[in-house]
């Protein structure tokens, strides 16, 4: 029986309501709005797109935005510069810089220097250090945004096998401490699974794979995840966007994976939604914790 596919964009608009009006009643106790700064470097034609993407999600949830542009020759010193004096300036909850930054630029050092108070992506080592002792400040965009796509699925992962493919710092290392954890602030059903996060150096991938409850691939491949990797049953979340001759295409060989699948997300319209609203989440939560 082919599988029901996960409506992202439903899930996400929801939330997106949600947060409204939580932004509104944060506003009517006598709060400035939230503010968010995304700090833009270059010319990158995706990242205009995906800061544009933010601005307007902002704008819908009355989350007050501002973009700073900035030349592709800026240095290293002048990009914290420019941090240093957001992280000072109070009207400014959280501090967005759009990665990638050009080759030139030192981009770890400049992540690190946004407050762990304004990290709304939540990369600053003091925020992965709280994730990772089960005390979480604010969680990584994409991970967190999949946790939601899960619960409101009516699916839980507390005591399910998880395969995670792909161990980067944005995706794949942090999701894996989300549902490894005894809780979750979407409650314990929504943590403790088992995870085994696989990645470009894992031997029997495809049999670890086919015997995971739920599979999440995050690997930046082409329909890299098969139909005869997957268990009948499974849920399989996708996180990959690649740009091909064919438009933008998943991890997952969707067609081939959804008749195996119980539930699946498509590409575009599955996680990529929700990383932008948890963003405004976390906006939101950096207003409240800057109070
Ligand atoms: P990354 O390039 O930083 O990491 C890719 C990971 O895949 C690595 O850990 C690597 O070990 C693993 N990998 C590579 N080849 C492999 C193989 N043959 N077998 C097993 N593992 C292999 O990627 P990322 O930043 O996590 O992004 C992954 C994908 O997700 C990309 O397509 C990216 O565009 C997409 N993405 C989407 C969103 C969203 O909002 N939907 C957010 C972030 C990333």
């Amino acid at each position: 029986m082919p599988a029901t596919t996960i409506d992202g964009k439903k899930i996400s608009k929801d939330i997106q309501t949600e947060i409204k009006q939580q932004v509104a009643d944060f506003v009517a106790a006598g709060h400035a709005p939230p503010k968010l700064v995304a700090v833009l470097v270059g010319q990158d034609p995706a990242s205009q797109v995906y800061v544009r993407n933010k601005e307007r999600a902002c704008k819908r949830a009355g989350i007050d935005s501002a973009l700073i542009q900035m030349d592709a020759t800026t240095t290293t010193q002048q990009l914290l510069e420019l941090v240093d004096q957001l992280n000072h300036d109070a009207t400014v909850s959280g501090i967005l810089v759009q990665l990638p930054l050009p080759s030139g630029i030192d981009s770890q050092r400049v992540l690190d220097a946004i407050s762990a108070l304004k990290d709304v992506d939540a990369f600053h080592p003091e925020n992965v250090g709280l994730l990772s002792q089960g005390r979480p400040r604010f969680l990584p965009c994409t991970p967190f945004g999949i946790v939601h796509i899960l619960k409101r699925s009516g699916i839980t992962t507390a005591g399910k096998s998880i395969c995670i493919i792909g161990r980067s710092d944005i995706v794949g290392k942090p999701m894996a401490l989300m549902l490894a954890q005894k809780d979750s602030p979407l409650g314990a059903d929504m943590a403790n699974a088992t995870v085994t996060l696989c990645h470009s150096r894992t031997k029997n991938l495809a049999e670890i794979c086919a015997s995971a409850d739920i599979v999440i691939a995050a690997i930046g491949k082409p329909e890299f995840v098969t139909a005869d990797m997957l268990k009948p049953g499974a849920v399989v979340i996708d996180v990959g966007i690649n740009r091909t001759d064919q438009g933008l295409v998943g991890d997952v060989d969707f067609e081939a994976a959804a008749e195996v699948a119980s539930q699946i997300t498509p590409v575009p319209g599955g996680v990529g939604p929700l990383t932008v609203t948890i963003l405004l989440e976390n906006t939101l939560k950096a207003a409240q914790l800057n109070q």
